[in-house]
This record gives structure tokens, sequence and C-alpha cells, in this order.
């Protein structure tokens, strides 16, 4: 068996890092000059998004023997909309790194893995096919997926972000629900350390966004922030990311072909998480060519969490900014907390079963607001 993995990120390494220890040693295929050689961002995993699972790192540590560490752990959630504050507290997911700093995501799955690289990898899909027997595609999107005519793009969303200066409780995570500068989208605030933070615009590429300009959006947003914070912020760095495609796999496996991660749509398009599924993807490819496990089986659980993460978007966007006071006002305090951290029932089938009948957006035919 010859395996070749395309993409050294948070899935293509899940999967290197348990080949290896099982006696399959992988090529691994990565474009870039090192692992995670990209823009600096703050990333959380929310635990309820994961139930049953109580707590991703300990799950991954104790079943995986993959074992991660996050700049801070998230204790308090502070969730804005334009009149109202929700503050839900308890132990409620992690808050990460990703791209150019040591301490990121990828480089701690690296630095678990013994076989090398090929770094600055030209290679295609189709050139690994005459020499491999099996192929991970990891490349972090829906491309290869898409022009293999085996994946449903949703919709695409655009990022502006910013690493700032300033004062931060690194276990507290904020985020702004409100239609003035993340229209049917939101805003987060994820602390790097008690002096940085990793701020973010997110909204989807609808026709009525794209007339809208990034660059107020972005200074609205800017001035709010500064406004919660009670503080001035400095701009050290930032990106903007145009048309991150959310979608989903009809197959996760074809032939010897294994889509993983967001190639494969491990990803929850309610908030676009996707950092767990991904790496649980990855574990579970390898676990079938290890003849442990069967991938299709395995991933069943995700295209679930997938359909019930898209309704709960499809909800979310039909909400102005005072429904997003109404929500965010009942979310305060018990209700919140009973959401986010009572992590045995599975919150996202609960509210997308409940939304479901209430929204009349039709999913199937990706219907938008938009269009209604
Ligand atoms: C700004 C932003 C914020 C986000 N916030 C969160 C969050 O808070 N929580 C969360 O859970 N998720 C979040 N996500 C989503 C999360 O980052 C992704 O779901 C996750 O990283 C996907 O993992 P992956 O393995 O599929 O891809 P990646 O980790 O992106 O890895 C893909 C790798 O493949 C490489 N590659 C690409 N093309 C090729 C090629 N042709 N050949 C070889 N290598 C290639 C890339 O260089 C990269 O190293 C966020 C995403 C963005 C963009």
């Amino acid at each position: 068996m010859k395996v070749a993995i395309m993409g050294a990120g948070l899935s293509g390494l899940a999967c290197a890092i348990i080949l290896e220890r099982n006696g399959i040693i992988p090529t691994i295929f990565e474009s870039r000059k090192e692992v995670d050689d990209r823009f600096v961002n703050g990333e959380i995993f929310l635990d309820a998004l994961n139930a049953p699972i109580e707590d991703a790192f300990a799950y991954l540590s104790n079943e995986f023997q993959i074992y991660l560490q996050p700049v801070g752990h998230i204790k308090k959630l502070i969730i804005y909309s334009e009149n109202e504050q929700a503050i839900t507290t308890g132990d409620l997911g992690f808050n990460v790194a990703r791209g150019r700093r040591e301490d990121s995501l990828c480089k701690q799955l690296l630095n678990q893995l013994n076989t090398e690289i090929v770094y600055n990898s030209k290679h295609t899909y189709e050139e690994l096919l005459k020499e491999f027997t099996h192929i991970v595609v990891a490349t972090g999107d829906g491309a290869y997926s898409e022009k293999m005519g085996n994946y449903k793009r949703d919709f695409t969303v655009s990022l502006k972000g910013a690493i700032v200066e300033g004062e931060f409780d690194r276990y507290t995570t904020k985020t702004w629900l409100d239609n003035t500068f993340a229209p049917s989208g939101y805003t987060y605030l994820i602390p790097l350390s008690n002096t940085e933070a990793n701020i973010v615009i997110a909204y989807p590429d609808y026709q009525k966004s794209n007339r809208l300009d990034g660059n107020v959006l972005w200074e609205n947003f800017f001035t709010r922030v500064q406004r919660d914070l009670k503080q001035t912020l400095k701009i050290t760095d930032g990106f903007e990311i145009a048309e991150y495609i959310i979608g989903h796999c009809n197959k996760p496996r074809i032939g010897n072909t294994f889509f993983v991660g967001n190639c494969y749509g491990a990803i929850m398009p309610f908030l676009g998480f996707g950092q767990f599924p991904a790496i649980m993807t990855g574990i579970y490819a390898a676990y079938d060519l290890c003849g442990k496990g069967n991938y299709e089986k395995l991933v069943k659980n995700l295209n679930k969490s997938y359909e019930n993460a898209l309704v709960l978007r499809k909800a979310m966007e039909k909400l102005d900014n005072k429904k997003f006071d109404i929500l965010v006002r009942n979310l305060n305090g018990f209700v919140g907390n009973t959401l986010l951290d009572y992590k045995k029932i599975d919150f996202l089938n609960v509210i997308s079963n409940i939304l479901k009948p209430i929204i009349n957006t039709d999913v199937k035919n990706n219907k938008n607001l938009e269009d209604d």
C-alpha cells in the first residue's frame, strides 16, 4: 500500500500521525514551504457543538493519543447584539492559535509526527493517482471534490480579520450578532494572550452582502469593539479571505481516494467551525486505511451535524437586529449556560429540529435570503 496525503493541515497531519503509528508511512505533500506558513489567527473549539464529547482535547488525548494545547480555555463567552449582551460561563471549549506561530495547532501536530513532509509541492491529484495506491485529499478546500463532481457547494463567506494589541482576558471570548457590520453573519474576538487578540468579521457572499463595502463594515465593527472593550486597540496585522467555500461531499470516499477536512465538508456551516471534524476525518481515514474501521460509517454522524448546522445558519440569517436583541436577552444566564455548558445533549440536533418547521428555507435547493 502506497499512501499519499495531499495537504499538511489539521486533517492531513492527524491522518499521518495515526497511519505512522500503525506502521503505514505515508508520503505527505504540502504546497507551502512549511506547515502553517500563513497569516496568524485565533480559532475556537466549542464543546457544545461536539456533544456527546464533553472536552475535545481530552477526547483526542485519551482516545487517540493526539495531544493539543490551547492558548486558553474558554471560561466565559459574551454574546453582544445591538442593545443586549449575554454572558455564559463554564468550561465551554478552547481558543487556539493558527498560522505562523510556534504554538499553532498544526505545528503541535507536526511535533507528533516523524515522517518527513515534501514541501513546496506542486503535484496535482492526477499525478499522484499514477504513483500511489491510496490518496487522502486534505487540501483544506472543496476544489478537487468539486472538480470530481463529488461536492455540493452551499455558500461562500467573506472574512476580514486583524491581530490587535490591547488588554484582554485570555479566558473570555466575545462575539457580536449585528447586521450593521456582519450582515447575515457574525463577528468575534478571540484572545491569543492577555495582550493580543484576533478580531474578525465573517458574512456570507449573498448578492445583498456583495453590494456592501467590506471596509465600511469593518470600520463599524472596529468602532463597536473598541466601544464595548472601552479601550483603543492597535492593529498589528491583518488578513482578508474572499469566497471561503462551505459545502459538502456526496461521498467521503471514491475508490481509493479519501476526502478529509474541508475537502470533505467536515465543517459546521452555522459558524464555520471545522477544526475538530477536520482532525476526526483525518483519524477516521487512517483507521480505514489500517483496517480498523470503515470511513463512510465513521463519518456518518458528521454528515448529520452538517445538515443541522445548515438549518441553524439559515434560521439565524433571517434575524434582524431586533430579533438578535431578543435572542441574546434570552440567552443570558441560565438558558445560555444550559445550552452551551451542558454537553450531554446534541445542541445542534435539538435546535435544528425545533427550527426546521419554523423556517421556510429550502436548504436542499440552497435557497438563500436574497431569493425570499
Ligand atoms: C478565518 C478563519 C477562522 C476560522 N475559525 C474557526 C473556528 O473558530 N473554529 C473552527 O473549528 N474552525 C474555524 N475555521 C475553519 C477551520 O480552520 C478549518 O475547518 C480547518 O482548518 C480545516 O482543516 P483542513 O485539514 O481541511 O485544512 P487546513 O488545516 O487548512 O490544511 C490544508 C493544507 O493543505 C495545503 N494545501 C492546499 N492545497 C494543496 C495542494 N494542492 N497540495 C498540497 N498541499 C496543499 C495547505 O497549504 C494547508 O496546509 C476557520 C477558518 C478560517 C479561514
